[in-house]
């Protein structure tokens, strides 16, 4: 040790290291012996042992140190503080003894960790879970490890064990597991919510579907025996125009909550992108033509077949260009083009209407999103009609993007769709055909089955107006038993009928016409796969979802047997 001492300081010290070793007189000296460097070491140890006390009482961890009996040597001021225990107390005594430990759950006493360290020979970790009793009984759960001392051969002469107090870290892991718990609660019960309101939806969108048909019957009835008055003819129209509109609506509202349901199946087929788009268009030219649009379609030179849906299709690209119309003010543009590419084609509709804000861009697609929820817009709509976008452009292995400058800056949504340039230009081009047949005037013998009272008479008037015979039936019991005795030629068939549903009573009908040709139509709310598949495991030759298009059905009734009527 350097010191810069006084000399009286030196002489001090230097006889503080003086011990007497021998008490024997010698004369009236003492005999002395300096022993000035071991009182050195021994000083430099009492210092190390100092501020390895005072290290160890500084630590926020208990530590407690045994020999390699497992005999307690030190016990720092957090272990004394834990165990109950003091340094002198504990001294010299076993561990076990000191350091009470059990299982939390079981209330056994756990393994010794030091004995298992000295044995091993290596650091052990506290089994979890576990509690500290103290000399007083008051239990501590505590966390930690014990590891044998090696000295500097390697050889073991004792353990040393470190714990400490984790109630606090329980209580936040206890609240951590509580509020994961109830976050948990609150997800479920918001997903039961949600699928609560999907079937809402879907049971709504059915619901409302029903009672179209009817209404939609009697404007073709009216259309075509109505009284010449102007404003009836107008108010015919006007009627059409409306049931259009909420059919549309609530074939929307009945798709997004089938789509989320995951009830969806495209019916794939190789497609030529014009003749979706051609279809498209038609369907939207009502309203383009109402508000007074400039229509441009642009296409690529050569056909561009895809794989696809080719209903999901058109419907994706009549969202995009009937919003395009409603959301642009009169008398304005619209542009549809499409652009052939390598390996996909992006059709884009873009118009000269009223913009989206940027912060609204990527949220358009969400489900029930409005930019602007005012009412003053001819064309209303529920938000849903971009979801429905994105999810079948989605399903069809594509991507729908909208782009916008701001608002009045007109507005672009750009769908890409994947295509095989090899395989479509191999394709032989198939002239694309109107399957359509005009519906030629045949006189056949109708049976409608409907407990919709209204559906069926609105049919039945224009059945009978196309000069067919027509009977009735309200449930399937009696449709059996009608056409037992009126041997219709085509029985239109309602499926959820009381009494009897519609497949059993087809079975019944099928079984009792025998040889007899007969036409079994199925017309229903419902028109996923499984409905059809089920209605043609009962023997129904056609499947169609209400409301049902009048001209569609003349259609199928007229292909029924074109040659035996003529
Ligand atoms: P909606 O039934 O309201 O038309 P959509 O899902 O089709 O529902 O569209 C969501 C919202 O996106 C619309 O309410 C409208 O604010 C905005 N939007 C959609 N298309 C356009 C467009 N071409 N121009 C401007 N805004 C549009």
């Amino acid at each position: 040790m350097t010191c810069s001492n006084s000399p009286t300081e030196e002489l001090f010290e230097r006889f503080s290291r003086i011990q007497i070793v021998d008490q024997r007189t010698v004369g009236r000296v003492w005999s002395v012996r300096d022993i000035t460097d071991s009182r050195v070491a021994e000083e430099a140890l009492r210092k190390q042992s100092e501020w390895l006390r005072v290290t160890l009482a500084s630590i926020g961890d208990a530590v407690v140190t045994t020999d390699t009996q497992g005999r307690v040597v030190l016990l720092n001021g957090m272990a004394q503080t834990l165990t109950g225990w003091t340094q002198d107390e504990a001294q010299g005594h076993q561990l076990t003894e000191v350091f009470q430990i059990i299982n939390e759950e079981s209330r056994q006493p756990v393994e010794d960790p030091v004995a298992l360290a000295l044995k091993e020979g290596k650091i052990v970790g506290l089994a979890n879970d576990t509690i500290l009793i103290a000399r007083d009984g008051a239990e501590t759960p505590i966390d930690d490890s014990a590891a044998p001392i090696r000295d500097d051969k390697g050889q073991i002469y004792g353990a040393v064990l470190v714990f400490r107090d984790i109630a606090e870290r329980k209580k936040t892991e206890e609240a951590l597991r509580g509020s994961e718990r109830d976050l948990s609660n609150l997800l479920a019960a918001l997903k039961e919510a949600d699928q609560r309101k999907d079937e809402f939806l879907a049971m709504l969108a059915h619901e409302l579907r029903n009672p179209l048909a009817p209404i939609r019957n009697a404007v073709e009835i009216f259309r075509a025996v109505g009284p010449p008055v102007p404003e009836l003819r107008s108010a015919t129209e006007v009627i059409a125009r409306q049931v259009h509109q909420m059919t549309r609506l609530v074939d929307d509202l009945l798709d997004v909550s089938r789509i989320t349901r995951g009830k969806i199946e495209l019916r794939k087929e190789r497609v030529e992108l014009a003749a979706v788009l051609n279809s498209a268009v038609e369907d939207s030219r009502p309203l383009i033509e109402k508000l007074g649009h400039e229509l441009l379609v642009t296409l690529p030179p050569q056909p561009v077949y895809l794989e696809a849906d080719p209903t999901r299709l058109s419907q994706v690209l009549s969202n995009l260009i009937n919003n395009a119309a409603k959301y642009t003010d009169q008398a304005g543009r619209i542009w549809v083009t499409a652009e052939r590419h390598s390996d996909h084609v992006l059709i884009r509709v873009k118009d000269t209407g009223i913009g989206i804000p940027p912060e609204m861009l990527p949220r358009v697609f969400e489900m029930f999103t409005q930019v602007d929820h005012s009412l003053e817009r001819a064309e209303g709509g529920l938000g849903i009609g971009l979801t429905l976008v994105h999810r079948l452009v989605g399903m069809h292995g594509g991507t729908v993007e909208a782009r916008s400058d701001g608002p009045g800056q007109g507005s672009e949504f750009i769908v890409s769709l994947p295509f095989d340039e090899k395989v479509t230009d191999q394709e032989h081009r198939t002239p694309i055909s109107d399957h359509r047949v005009v519906a030629t005037p045949v006189t056949l013998r109708i049976l409608v089955v409907d407990d919709n009272w209204d559906a069926a008479e609105s049919l039945v008037i224009l059945l009978r107006m196309r000069g067919n015979e027509v009977e009735t039936a309200q449930d399937g019991l009696e449709a059996v038993a009608a056409a037992g005795e009126f041997r219709p030629d085509v029985v239109l068939l309602d499926i959820g009928l009381p009494r009897l549903n519609g497949y059993e009573a087809a079975r019944r009908i099928r079984e009792q016409a025998g040889d007899k040709e007969i036409m079994l139509v199925a017309l229903t709310g419902w028109g996923q796969e499984e409905d059809r598949r089920r209605s043609k495991e009962a023997g129904f030759d056609h499947h169609l979802t209400k409301p049902v298009d009048f001209a569609t059905l003349e259609e199928l009734i007229a292909r029924m047997n074109p040659g035996r009527l003529e």
